[in-house]
């Protein structure tokens, strides 16, 4: 499957929708959820064009990888999540309900996550 272009966050790469920024650097944009799922609710996207974990994961280079994973762990860091803790979740195509066809990190916390689907 080709990557496609026309989603919301490769839109909001190319400045063409606003974002709330938290960070960004060579690797990655992080901004906040439009629709929080948690208390603290931040997203993480890769600036490679991917289109999920698979994608990112087979064809990005170790320095991608590398300066991806760093950005997640930083934006954590920003939001004062790495001392009370945090959750990760990429969602992976159709069973995860995936919506934006983009790689992207939730980066869920500031409260206690619910643990029923883990
Ligand atoms: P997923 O289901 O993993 O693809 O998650 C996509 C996420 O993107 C959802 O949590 C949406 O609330 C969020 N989202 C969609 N459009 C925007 C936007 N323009 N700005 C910020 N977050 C968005």
């Amino acid at each position: 499957m080709e990557y496609n272009a026309d989603n919301v966050f490769a839109k909001i790469l190319r400045g063409e929708i606003p974002c709330k920024k938290i960070y960004e650097d060579d690797y990655a944009l992080s901004f906040y959820d439009i629709n929080p799922k948690a208390k603290v609710h931040a997203l993480v996207i890769s600036k490679g064009m991917y289109r999920d974990y698979n994608d990112f994961v087979n064809h990005s280079t170790d320095d991608e990888i590398a300066g991806y994973s760093r950005a997640v762990l930083k934006v954590a860091d920003i939001l004062g999540l790495t001392g009370t803790g945090y959750r990760i979740v990429f969602n992976t195509g159709k069973d995860s309900g995936q919506e934006v066809p983009h790689l992207h990190a939730h980066i869920l916390g500031g409260e206690p996550l619910p643990v029923d689907h883990l």
